[in-house]
């Protein structure tokens, strides 16, 4: 069976699980366009790129660190951030745990969940990537009941129930955008009632407040609400998010996540974030909701632009007249150091891609080099 042409696999390679060999991990916006790149930190003037590929926020605020009693570890789950937390969402600190953002709660609850090799989970796409990247990665089966008109298929989840251990919804979608009807997050959640967790991906809820689903922790108990800093706080570099569920849940997680989540440094920002600065990101909510209705609208004004998606988020996915348009128009972009996202690869989203709201001056840049093309 020795190829003496073919590469040696590595001792890792060969050690890994078979699984890993050929994996693809998760395409962040970072990966695919940030690679020995210095000039999104300004080290190049000429070479400045405009991001709007990752839904990050264009603007921050402002922080001082005071690294006190940094030779200590941190609380298990620092008191100050807990509080801080509950008292945005109104929820008791006892539902809340704070992860490495809720990409790291997405993981503790398949963990938590799913057997290797035995349980599955269901997402439906299109939807966020990071559901079956972290499914894939600890061996849990994955299956997909498509979204159709952007809303649920309920009778297809019907279908499901007994089959899944966890449930994903991503309201508002990404990249999608729009939220989900509130009487069908209730009836899926009805659906699984006794048979599977029903996640609620509430990264973007900031700019759609009203629609937040909070408070039917008070009545399921299969019920689990993911949050982030990454996105309205303006704090993706961080890697602050929370899960929110009743008390059995938050325990069991608890049993699976690191020892010290959440670095000294890390509680101390956010916790100030959460404190001081609740009226900045409302501000900042309110730009980005207004840029995005004046951007919407003149997007579906334009020839090379065939449909518009409703978005009650920080972007908007929007549809090309073709697949030749689209790359037409991305690399058009590109050229011009202006990132925004390709999501054509995706189910149902063919000639898609998807722009995520930066500053005015980002979004009046964009929209001129678009108008010349
Ligand atoms: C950005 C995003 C996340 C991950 O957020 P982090 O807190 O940065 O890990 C989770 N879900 C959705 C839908 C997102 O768009």
């Amino acid at each position: 069976m020795s190829n003496n042409n073919a590469t040696p696999l590595s001792i890792a390679d060969k050690l890994a699980r078979p699984e890993l060999v050929d994996m693809v991990p998760y395409q962040s916006a970072r990966r695919l366009f940030a690679s020995g790149d210095t000039s999104q930190t300004g080290n190049n003037a000429a070479e400045q790129k405009i991001w709007l590929n990752a839904n990050e926020a264009s603007g921050r605020g402002e922080y001082q660190l005071s690294a006190e009693n940094i030779n200590r570890y941190p609380d298990f789950q620092p008191t100050s951030l807990l509080n801080a937390y509950s008292n945005y969402c109104n929820l008791a600190k006892e539902k809340i745990l704070a992860t490495r953002g809720a990409d790291e709660g997405i993981e503790l609850i398949i963990r938590s969940f799913c057997r290797a090799y035995q349980d599955s989970i269901l997402i439906c796409p299109p939807t966020y990537g990071m559901y079956a990247i972290s499914a894939e990665n600890h061996g849990a089966g994955i299956i997909s009941v498509p979204l159709v008109n952007n809303t649920l298929n309920l009778a297809a989840l019907a279908e499901q129930v007994g089959q899944v251990k966890v449930v994903f919804l991503c309201s508002p979608g990404n990249p999608t955008g729009n939220i989900l009807p509130r009487e069908q997050i209730l009836a899926a959640i009805d659906l699984f009632l006794g048979s599977a967790m029903v996640v609620i991906d509430e990264a973007y809820i900031e700019f759609c407040p009203e629609q937040s689903t909070t408070k039917l922790l008070a009545d399921f108990d299969n019920v689990i609400i993911l949050r982030t800093l990454s996105k309205a706080f303006a704090l993706a570099g961080l890697r602050c998010g929370f899960t929110l569920a009743n008390e059995p849940v938050i325990t069991l997680l608890s049993k699976v996540i690191a020892p010290y989540p959440i670095s000294a440094p890390v509680a101390e920002l956010a916790s100030k974030a959460l404190t001081d600065d609740i009226a900045l990101m409302k501000a900042r909510v309110e730009q980005v909701n207004h840029l995005r209705a004046s951007l919407s609208a003149w997007l579906i004004t334009q020839p090379w632009c065939s449909e518009v998606f409703a978005s009650d988020a920080n972007f908007v996915l929007f549809r090309c007249t073709s697949q030749a348009e689209k790359t037409r128009l991305f690399e058009l972009l590109v050229a011009n150091n202006l990132l925004i996202r390709d999501q054509s690869k995706q189910a149902q989203l063919e000639s898609c891609l998807r722009i995520s709201i930066g500053s005015e001056h980002e979004i009046n840049q964009l929209q001129q080099l678009l108008s010349a093309s």
